[in-house]
């Protein structure tokens, strides 16, 4: 396969704190030779595992690169044992737009692996995540939360893997973030994800889901920053003791999960997030928006759970993935 050519301006093998970019060639009608600049941050300290921790894979999701850009100016190489390499605007031309594809060819990171190097730039970016950066990495938190769309309940997920083994390590890793919520995490299209990519490399993976709505509030912000410590401690690259609080256990068990719009309309609730509902409850009326006099369409529960995941506009489409409800797991 032919090289990516994506250069990094740091030295992967240096001990130290080193601030970089990747740098990808974008070649436009604004700058002949130009190219897109992803921040890179690698401190390293001798010998040991190695984190990949990342944000922004998605351009609209905010506690992550908030949370890593923290981290990459304060930590030092000798607090540390071993590598961390910290990308907290992954898809950098989506992080700048403010929106959740990338604006040059309209592609969905966390939907290109395992990308192309003579892609279109985000399958460019995929291709250097899959070939360069995961190889090196030991452990992967990979942040996301709804971006415009969608509000989660704030968790840290791991996935139900074949290999028993990994996934026992992924849920470990998991439980050490400590979110308030950890979910054993379904995904309705899994073809081309960043998570799939790095489990399939064997690594240890966890992801989040930490609001959403478009911005980030203080207090997903400090479950982030807080999960990102747990989480180096438990990989034994930093000291220290974890910070654990209750963390409530959910799992999605089948497609009954996801619950979709048939019909477009102005979206009202009838329970919060972290709210309870039996099979059939209403979970949303969807009104109609081009006459009066008719009924609003009902959501109904396709089974017992909590409200873990909701759209986030006032407004629905038909096809538009409404509401997520998961089991709580009680040990
Ligand atoms: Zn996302």
């Amino acid at each position: 396969m032919r090289d990516n050519p994506i250069s990094p301006t740091i030295s992967f093998g240096q001990d130290g704190v080193q601030h970089g970019f990747l740098r990808l060639p974008y070649s436009r009608n604004e700058s002949a030779w130009g190219s897109i600049q992803i921040p890179i941050t690698m401190i390293k300290n001798g010998e040991g595992p190695c984190a990949l921790l990342t944000g922004a894979n998605h351009g609209d999701e905010y506690e992550g690169p908030l949370a890593l850009v923290g981290l990459a100016q304060t930590l030092r190489a000798e607090d540390i044992t071993g590598t961390i390499i910290i990308v907290p605007f992954m898809n950098h031309p989506a992080f700048l737009a403010g929106t959740r594809v990338s604006p040059i060819d309209d592609v969905n990171l966390n939907r290109a692996f395992p990308g192309a190097p003579d892609g279109t730039p985000t399958a460019k970016i995929a291709d250097y995540f899959q070939r360069t950066l995961l190889p090196m990495a030991d452990i992967v938190l990979d942040f996301h939360s709804g971006g415009k769309t969608l509000d989660f309940l704030p968790f840290a997920a791991s996935h139900v893997l074949d290999d028993a083994e990994q996934m026992a390590r992924c849920r470990a890793a998991r439980d050490a973030f400590n979110a308030p919520f950890s979910v054993e995490m379904r995904e309705i299209d899994a073809l081309g994800m960043y998570d799939d990519a790095a489990e399939s490399l064997g690594k240890t993976f966890v992801t989040t889901e930490l609001g959403g709505g478009g911005t980030a509030c203080p207090e997903t912000v400090g479950v982030a920053r807080k999960g990102i410590h747990n989480l180096l401690i438990h990989a034994g690259i930093l000291q220290g003791e974890l910070d654990l609080s209750p963390s409530r256990v959910l799992s999605q068990p089948d497609d009954n999960c996801f619950h979709f719009a048939d019909t477009g309309g102005l979206i009202e609730f009838s329970i919060p997030l972290g709210e309870n509902v039996r099979k059939n409850d209403d979970i949303a009326h969807i009104w109609p928006v081009h006459y009066t006099g008719r009924p609003p369409r009902t959501i109904k529960a396709q089974m017992d759970g909590i409200l873990t995941a909701r759209h986030h506009p006032g407004l629905v489409l038909p096809g538009d993935c409404v509401a997520v409800l998961a089991i709580e797991i009680t040990e």
